[in-house]
């Protein structure tokens, strides 16, 4: 065995792949805009950048520096998604024609000095009550109604098509449209919205999870594959207890096996028992409480599992959803969590 250690094996063509399942939801006159904040989610920003160029209609970032970036590598559309707040910033993203977000009263000043030199789109607030310009403040940003502009919002409950809010969102984004009255572009959707209101994909989607795998859709794919090796196999009697606190007992003689990876790696410490792993292809369960460099597992019923062996936490195998929906997470935060000290290789860039 050589020296063990925990791995992160990002691998494009699935992403790409689930750029084209989401595509097929979509009306074709629609543009997609892949979003990269957090480093491409932990997918490595610039690498994502690179083998998604030709698959997408543009970029969402957050902050002027990743779209810097980006710039470097792609000339299609860069959206800042969080708009930049100083003229020295304005500035930067006129030279490298970046677009950025107006969502409040507070920048229309500076904003208004660039207002003919950058494409902006204007974020409303229609629910949400997070950024956003009030519907009652809509006259304000009058200047910035014009065609080349996107006016967009962004849906609080997506992922839970039966809530209300979802309702009451499109009410008010379709009279600020109307009210507005000039052709202008608009962007509702992020990936959720995408699957469960594609009626409203209008001229841009904005997608990220989904195109990760980190969505419960059944024909995309975990891009993303955790996986450490097992450093030693444990021979446990009935009525044993395993890890930090014991709070598991073995019902009958087991197999634990201890994986070289923990909560220090980016894996949830709060892992319950019965989270999936898989190993040499089975299914098994964590059983005792996640450490720090260490995580035991069940592997009783699995045969030949042998130290050097491979557990896989989340794969294209093992939807990262698994482990999320168990231990009540979102795929987002294990997707941005993985530590630094996770070694990294990339497939298919
Ligand atoms: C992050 C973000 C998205 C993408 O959301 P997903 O759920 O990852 O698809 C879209 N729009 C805005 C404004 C965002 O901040």
């Amino acid at each position: 065995m050589i020296e063990p250690n925990s791995e992160l094996v990002i691998d494009y063509e699935l992403v790409r792949n689930n750029i084209q399942v989401i595509k097929k939801n979509l009306p074709k006159d629609s543009k997609f805009m892949g979003i990269i904040k957090s480093n491409a989610y932990g997918h490595d920003l610039e690498k994502s950048a690179q083998a998604l160029d030709g698959f997408v209609d543009g970029y969402g970032v957050v902050r002027l520096e990743e779209a810097l970036k980006i710039r470097d590598i792609s000339s299609k559309p860069i959206l800042a998604m969080q708009g930049v707040y100083s003229s020295d910033a304005y500035d930067s993203l006129k030279q490298h024609e970046i677009w950025t977000v107006i969502h409040s009263l507070t920048q229309l000043p500076l904003a208004k000095q660039y207002q003919d030199e950058l494409i902006f789109w204007i974020k409303l607030n229609t629910g949400m009550n997070r950024l956003g310009i009030g519907l009652d403040e809509i006259d304000q940003f009058k200047s910035f109604f014009k065609e080349q502009n996107v006016l967009m919002t962004h849906l609080a409950c997506a992922d839970n098509p039966g809530d209300e809010l979802n309702d009451v969102q499109f009410k008010n984004f379709n009279s600020a449209y109307k009210k507005i009255s000039k052709k202008m572009n608009r962007s509702v959707l992020n990936s959720a919205g995408i699957f469960n209101f594609p009626n409203y994909s209008f001229d841009w989607v904005r997608s990220g999870i989904a195109i990760y795998g980190g969505i419960d859709f059944p024909e995309l794919k975990t891009a993303m594959t955790f996986r450490s090796q097992i450093i030693s196999i444990q021979s446990l009697n009935a009525n044993e207890r395993i890890g930090y606190g014991g709070r598991v007992k073995t019902e009958k003689k087991s197999k634990i096996a201890i994986v070289y990876c923990g909560y220090a790696d980016g894996f949830p410490q709060t892992a319950i028992d019965g989270t999936s792993a898989l190993v040499n292809g089975h299914l098994s369960n964590i059983l005792g409480r996640v450490s720090m460099d260490l995580i035991s597992i069940d592997v009783t019923d699995i045969p030949d599992c042998k130290i050097g062996d491979w557990c896989e936490l989340w794969s294209p195998e093992l939807s990262i959803i698994e482990n999320t929906q168990k231990n009540n997470l979102i795929s987002y935060e294990l997707m941005t969590k993985m530590s630094q000290r996770v070694k990294r290789q990339y497939l298919n860039i």
